[in-house]
Parts: structure tokens; sequence; C-alpha cells
């Protein structure tokens, strides 16, 4: 089998587990507790805070450990909104992931929050010209993402934080796809907030960070015993906290190298399949996007049926479509870029990692050329098998 869905959950690293062994068998103490065990945590929880925020080129009092992605959207929109809500206004793309989609529909259902939608190009970008157009005096927070886990197109975050920054207003950005691939330093970004993921690096899943720039009232959204400084309670994740620095370094490390290497074969994938099959819509940009991530249309073939045949051929990818109760819900990212439904509910996404080998990628190439034929020959209408790739 080839596994060609990393955007939705990467192999955790052997290098990240060995670091992470001795937390849970010898270093294990609560960070908390005031004794030889908890002290000797505290000490290890405290050096992958300052590893973390090195890669960052923040201060170590800026880090958040959190439970993930999910946890650190959902911590940087509630607690940013609601510690300052001004004029209950929050800006956000129009193709965000459900962890910030949800939770701006919470904060307008449950406090009151007007949320402006900013459309993307037919490529997925955000024009920091309409962002500056939406900012209102009254607004309380704007969100766009680094790069989106469907398409994998890229935002020039550093613009569209400037404009926020010009304003006074708060800026967040969910980078859980684009940690692995880009760089981080959140000064050259210029975000007020930022989100990762660990599992998407090669940790565990269960870890995660939000970078909170010094100074930015935030509520917390789960109260207790007051860790991480008040804006996280809960028994921090020791091993998971360092595993997640080694998984950054390791990422960040071998950057720009491995993000060139990739954007190579990503290239070689993408003509593989658009010259093979007649028709083939590339979605998201051709060139800012993910070094990581190829994701097409095929017009007229079942995204499904395309994803059984190509696993039957033993290559695992992501459908771009929600599977409800026997039906096909088109992507609202894919509908978001312009296409229409029909289309959307042809996408089929294949993403990898920097230990994925090109030859892997040749054949997983070969094969989608193959399937697509191979279903279009047939006609076939499969059944919906599987859920929206995260
Ligand atoms: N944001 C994006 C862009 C994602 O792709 C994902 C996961 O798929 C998440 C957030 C959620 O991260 P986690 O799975 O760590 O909760």
């Amino acid at each position: 089998m080839i596994y060609l869905d990393a955007a939705a959950t990467a192999p955790a690293k052997r290098e990240v587990l060995e670091e992470m062994w001795p937390l849970l068998t010898s270093t294990f103490g609560n960070p908390s507790s005031h004794h030889t065990y908890g002290e000797a945590a505290a000490t290890e929880l405290a050096r992958a805070r300052a590893r973390i925020a090195a890669l960052l080129g923040c201060r170590a009092g800026e880090i958040v450990f959190t439970s993930g992605g999910t946890e650190a959207n959902n911590l940087a929109l509630k607690g940013l909104a609601l510690a300052a809500p001004r004029g209950r206004h929050i800006v956000a793309s129009a193709i965000e992931h459900p962890s910030v989609l949800e939770v701006l529909d919470y904060l307008r259902s449950f406090h009151g929050f007007r949320i402006t939608t900013l459309p993307v190009s037919s490529t997925g970008v955000v024009s920091p010209s309409a962002l500056a157009a939406a900012l209102e005096e009254s607004t309380t927070l704007c969100t766009v993402m680094y790069a989106n886990n469907e398409v994998g197109t890229v935002q020039d975050l550093a613009a569209l934080a400037g404009v926020c920054r010009a304003a006074g207003v708060p800026f967040h950005s969910d980078a859980v796809q684009a940690a692995g691939w880009l760089p981080l330093g959140v000064d050259g970004l210029g975000v007020t907030a930022l989100s990762v993921s660990g599992h998407k690096l090669g940790t565990p899943k269960g870890t995660g960070v939000l970078y909170l720039r010094a100074g930015t009232p935030c509520e917390p959204v789960l109260h207790g015993g007051g860790q991480e400084r008040g804006r996280r309670s809960g028994t921090e994740n020791v091993a998971g906290a360092v595993g997640l620095a080694r998984a950054l370094e390791l990422a960040q490390g071998a950057l720009p190298g491995t993000a060139v290497t990739a954007a190579g074969a990503r290239a070689a994938f993408i003509s593989t399949v658009l010259d093979g099959v007649p028709g083939a819509i590339l979605t998201g940009d051709a060139d800012r996007r993910l070094p990581n991530l190829a994701s097409f249309c095929f017009p007229g073939v079942s995204g499904e049926a395309v994803l059984l045949e190509l696993e039957r051929r033993g290559i695992v990818c992501s459908s771009g479509s929600a599977c409800a109760a026997g039906s096909t819900e088109p992507s609202p990212v894919l509908l978001a870029l312009g296409l229409d439904e029909e289309t959307a509910s042809t996408a089929v996404r294949l993403s990898w990692t920097s230990d994925t080998g090109s030859d892997e990628l040749a054949s997983a190439a070969a094969a989608v050329v193959a399937s697509v034929r191979a279903v279009r020959s047939l006609g076939a209408a499969y059944p919906c098998v599987g859920a929206t790739g995260p």
C-alpha cells in the first residue's frame, strides 16, 4: 500500500517516539507536583516550550500547549473574541477548516457575533484588499488559514496580517497544514495567534500548540487547575510537548530543502495526472500551494469511485466530499472556489510526507490516471464510502 493521505494524518516518527519514551516511563511526573518527579517533568516541559518558541521566533511564555489543532483553533477564536469583543464582528475566509467555521458559528449563535466571510479566488487565494474592505471599526478578530487542507493553496499571510495590524485587529492563522512545509517565524508572518498540530508532523495524535502574542487578552476555554498560565487548564501532555518540539525541529530544520524536493515531485505528479486524464482539473493554486498536496476534480467521474479503484490498486488517499447518510455533500471549500456541485463531487486529494519516495509518487500518479480511465470506462456509479478528509 502507498499511503497518500498525510494531510489527514502522518505516521509517528521514530525519533519523535524515542524522545517521548523517557517522559512516559521515567520522567513521568505531573509537572504541577512539588516533588522530584514533578519538577523533573516541569523542567522537560519548559525545555519543550523553549525549543518550540525558538522555532517560531517567539518567547516561551507565548506558547500554549493544547490537545491539537482543533483545540488551538477553539482557544484562539473563542479566547480572543470573548476576551475583547469590541463590536462583535469577525472576519474569516470562506475556506477555513471546520474547527474554525464551527467555532465561528458558535460565536454567532451563542454570543451574537457577526461573521463576514471573505471570498476566495478560483484558486483559493484571499486578497489583502478584500480583507481591508471587510474590516470595520468594530472588528474583533480576523482568521485566515496559512495553507488549505483540501486544495493546498498557501496564502500571503504576511500581507493579510499586515492589513489587520494596520487596523489594530488581531490576526489568527490556522497553520496546521503549513507547519511541516512553510516557515513559521511569527514576526515575519505578523500573526497575533497561530495554531499548529503535531500529528500531521509525526507525533502521536493529540498534541498541539497555540502561539499567542504576549499581551493579547485571551479567555480560557478549559477551566480547572490553571496550567499554561491559566490559559489552558489540564495536566500537560509532557511527552506530547517534547514530541512536538522534536517533530517541529525535524520539519522546520529540513526546510527549505524538503519543500523544494517535494515541490519537484508534486509538479511531476500533477503533470502526469493532467496529461493522462483528459478534462482533469487541478484544484487550488498552481504555484502558491503546499509542496506535498495534489488535488483534482475529474468531471463525470465520482471521486468516491476513483478512491475505491485506487485503493484496489494499493493507493490510499482521500476524497474532497462529505458523505452523510448515503448522499455525497460537495465540499464547501470547492464550492467557494466556484466549482459547481457536480464537479466538486468528483474531487480526489493526494498528500504525502517528506519520507514518501519519488518512485511511490510516480506509481501513484500512474495509478490515478489508470483508475480514472477504468472508472470512466465502466461508467460506474459507486456507492459513497467515506467522509471528508480532515
Ligand atoms: N486545521 C486544519 C487545516 C486541519 O487540516 C486540521 C486537521 O485535519 C485541523 C485544523 C485539526 O487538527 P487536529 O486534528 O489536530 O485537531
